[in-house]
């Protein structure tokens, strides 16, 4: 089997290690020999998603993101059409924001989005930071694909890193990725944590995401591969020792430390 991932502005918005998740969809796949294609999209470069499994952009500040904004607006039409065919996106941070309708920042300068999600990120003088663990198992349930995610609620959990001063408020038609557990989450009020609109992914998870929460790489996997087959394919299972080592390590330290305050 094989699957074409899309990077969206590689230069540009990566940050803190986020190319991390490529290389762990990459690597989780290649391990089950499913064959991935990684083409890099760069601002203005042809953007073409008609043979696209996944779609990934990653994290960016304030200034990267005004300098891809016209660019990916432009690229706004294709990659809302793709969405509602199933594309799987997954985004991070500063590029979830711009798959609203807007980041406004914190000098005033609203910097329109494309609206795959609907909701709006406003920037604020509170700098959120620090490790967060986010609860999936009831947004996931709610969409009713458990019988592609584990069946345990513990690897229904995702721990990451979070820096970020944008707000973001989710509309009507979309739904959280998951409830906060430990850290600020879209809006500071410690309750919800990124979102989903069918089977596109915004989060304010860094760290890299996906290395220490396999199971959730995995469900991105299985999301693309139902795209490119369109059928549930059920994935080998392997050995997750070292990953889950390294999510309950970094769990522990961050339900240990003191606690979050803006
Ligand atoms: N520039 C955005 C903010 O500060 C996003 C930052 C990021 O991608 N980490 O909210």
């Amino acid at each position: 089997m094989r699957l074409n991932l899309i990077h969206l502005y590689p230069d540009e918005m990566n940050l803190y290690g986020d190319y991390g998740n490529i290389l762990s969809i990459v690597k989780r796949c290649d391990w089950r020999g499913i064959d991935v294609k990684v083409i890099k999209v760069k601002k203005g470069d042809p953007l073409d998603l008609s043979d696209a499994d996944i779609l990934f952009m990653g994290g960016g500040q304030d200034r990267s993101q005004q300098i891809i904004t016209d660019d990916l607006v432009s690229k706004g039409p294709q990659i809302k059409e793709a969405v509602e065919g199933g594309l799987c996106v997954l985004t991070i941070c500063g590029a979830y924001q711009l798959f609203g309708h807007y980041f406004r920042t914190r000098e005033g300068e609203e910097l329109p989005g494309i609206s795959v999600f609907d909701a709006y990120t406003v920037g604020s003088d509170d700098r959120m930071i620090g490790n967060v663990l986010v609860d999936c198992a009831d947004t996931l349930r709610k969409s009713g694909e458990t019988r592609l995610t584990p069946a345990d609620r513990e690897h229904l959990e995702l721990i990451g890193f979070e820096n970020h001063g944008g707000k973001t408020y989710l509309g009507e038609s979309v739904n959280p990725l998951g409830k906060v557990v430990y850290g600020f989450g879209n809006d500071g009020t410690k309750a919800w944590e990124g979102c989903r609109y069918k089977n596109a992914f915004g989060t304010y998870l860094h760290g890299s995401l996906l290395p220490k929460n396999p199971w959730f790489t995995d469900y991105l996997i299985v999301l693309a591969l139902k795209h490119r087959y369109r059928k549930d394919i059920q994935l080998d299972a392997l050995d997750d020792a070292i990953e889950y080592a390294a999510f309950n390590t970094a769990k522990k330290r961050t339900l240990t430390a003191k606690t979050t305050h803006l």
